[in-house]
């Protein structure tokens, strides 16, 4: 796909891999719709991208608000058209056992991870059918496609964003939307493991404790640039990326 005028909507755009792949996707001549529930972060991203001479709009969205996810829907019908979704916004909640994991944690996750996901594509896959070239991306994880201990709540979410692309591949084919599913394993982001641990700064740093290069943003929005720039024909259907130092969800080298 060619980016020159083409619309990419990218959810979870206030932090982390959303911020970083609008920048990438913005460099490679998207126009970027930059959306996340915080206004204040979006509109900066997007004041810095068109300050660079970019294209970028910033639009506040709770991706689990189905009523505010039409209504953003709709808004975009002032665009000529709207190519590729970037299923990003999401996360972990807690990392308890199942015997204890809190209820709350594993609602928000699914809320967010699956029904977030289905929300924006929902609404949003009549445009990318009608722009006769779309792409529908799925941020999911290698939390979706094995378990390690503690992860229960996140793993089962990010299984279900799994399922999602996949089935939605199936039902789809004939049309001109291509559906991709990028899982990265460990990414070091400013904001996901705090968030995971709600706030606790010492146990999300324990998370990358000893390896010496965890993923970073920037590697997995360049795998997202990458795999939405391929041309048309062309779907890569799951491309899972971890950190050399990362061979499974539980087998990680720590030099500690
Ligand atoms: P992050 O910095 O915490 O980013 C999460 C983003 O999701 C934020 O921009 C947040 O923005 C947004 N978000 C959360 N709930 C939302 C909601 N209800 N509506 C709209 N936006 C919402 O973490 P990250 O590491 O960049 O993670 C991005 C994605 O990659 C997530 O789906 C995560 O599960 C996945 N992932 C991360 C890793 C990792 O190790 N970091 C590995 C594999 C996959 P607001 O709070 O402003 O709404």
């Amino acid at each position: 796909m060619t980016a020159a005028g083409t619309i990419a909507v990218i959810t979870g755009a206030s932090s982390g891999i959303g911020a970083a792949t609008a920048r990438q996707l913005a460099t490679a001549g998207y126009h970027v719709i930059v959306t996340a529930r915080r206004k204040d972060r979006i509109e900066a991203l997007a004041a810095e991208l068109t300050a660079a001479g970019q294209r970028a709009t910033a639009y506040a969205l709770d991706v689990t608000d189905r009523a505010a996810v039409n209504a953003f829907a709709a808004e975009l019908d002032r665009f000529p058209s709207v190519n590729v979704l970037i299923n990003n916004a999401g996360g972990a909640l807690g990392a308890d056992p199942v015997a204890t994991g809190d209820p709350a944690d594993w609602r928000q996750m699914y809320e967010t991870n699956v029904l977030g996901t289905l929300n924006v594509t929902q609404a949003l896959l009549p445009a990318l059918t009608a722009s006769g070239d779309g792409t529908v991306l799925v941020l999911s994880s290698t939390a979706g496609h094995s378990t390690y201990e503690g992860g229960a709540g996140y793993v089962a979410a990010k299984h279900g964003a799994h399922v999602l692309a996949e089935t939605l591949r199936l039902e789809i084919v004939g049309t001109p939307v291509r559906v991709i599913e990028i899982a990265p394993g460990m990414v070091k982001t400013d904001e996901f493991a705090t968030t995971r641990f709600h706030g606790d700064t010492e146990k999300a740093a324990k998370v990358y404790a000893g390896v010496a290069e965890p993923l970073t943003a920037d590697d997995v929005a360049d795998t997202i640039t990458w795999a939405v720039t391929r041309p048309s024909h062309v779907n890569i259907d799951l491309l899972v990326v971890r950190p050399r130092a990362q061979a499974s969800n539980s087998k990680v080298y720590r030099e500690l």
